[in-house]
């Protein structure tokens, strides 16, 4: 079967379920981590290394999977787990700030290839560019005024800041939606972690899933994602396709 056909067929399947008569393409939400900077390799490391300095027994890897929750979620996930409690608001200041500190001491993390071209074609349809990241890393999100010039500022971005609950909650999509001033048949989520996939298909939007880390393909499919690809540069170069897809159906 082509490329094409999968990418059609993905986009009816969605509005079967949904009972949405059209998807039309007005605004994208994008995932900043993992979706716009190759960044999660550094973000599991200083979690790993925060954690395990503290006594926490942890693994690397299961750092991937909280990907998308606020800094004071994933703490209280493992405080949970290694002392029966939450962490207080002080530790939570303190561990997340501790986090960031480890995350700035490692090398800067690249922008994810296929991303600019994938911002490019989202404006060449004139489709409005948002971010919904669960972050509230200073470091990153002021590195995104410089590296995607014109595209990000304030008024077009939910951080951790913005809500209450951070992702799989479908409020980071919600409110996302909110400032675009679109439904949810007139948006798209971009995104590579199972918990933001799930956040974006909770909020009852196309949610595309992008493999750019060690997460496997059916995880992505169990969170609720419509369409997977296998990276991002495999996305940016069907992009054009998928929107083409909508306007057809
Ligand atoms: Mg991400």
């Amino acid at each position: 079967m082509d490329c094409k056909k999968i990418t059609k067929q993905s986009v009816e399947k969605f509005l079967q379920d949904k009972t949405y008569k059209h998807l039309d393409i007005k605004c994208a939400l994008i995932d900043m981590d993992g979706t716009l900077y190759n960044s999660m390799i550094n973000h599991t490391a200083a979690w790993y290394r925060m954690m395990t300095e503290l006594g926490v027994k942890c693994d690397r890897d299961e750092f991937y999977e909280y990907e998308g929750m606020t800094g004071a979620q994933t703490i209280n996930v493992l405080f949970q787990r290694a002392f029966g409690k939450t962490a207080t608001d002080d530790e939570v200041k303190e561990l997340y700030h501790k986090k960031t500190l480890y995350f700035q001491e490692l090398p800067k993390a690249g922008i994810m290839p296929g991303a600019e071209k994938m911002l490019e074609i989202l404006a060449q349809n004139g489709i409005k560019r948002v971010l919904v990241t669960g972050s509230g890393q200073a470091s990153l999100l002021d590195r995104l005024q410089k590296d995607f010039p014109g595209v990000f500022t304030r008024e077009n971005m939910i951080t951790s800041k913005d809500v209450t609950h951070g992702k799989p909650s479908p409020e980071p999509y919600l409110k996302g939606l909110e400032i675009a001033g679109v439904k949810p048949n007139e948006a798209i989520v971009i995104e590579n972690a199972p918990l933001g996939i799930k956040s974006g298909a909770d909020a009852g939007i196309f949610t595309v899933g992008i493999t750019t880390g060690p997460i496997k393909s059916e995880k992505m499919l169990q969170a609720g994602a419509n369409i997977l690809y296998n990276s991002m540069e495999e996305f940016s170069n069907d992009l054009q396709n998928l929107i083409k897809a909508t306007k057809e159906i």
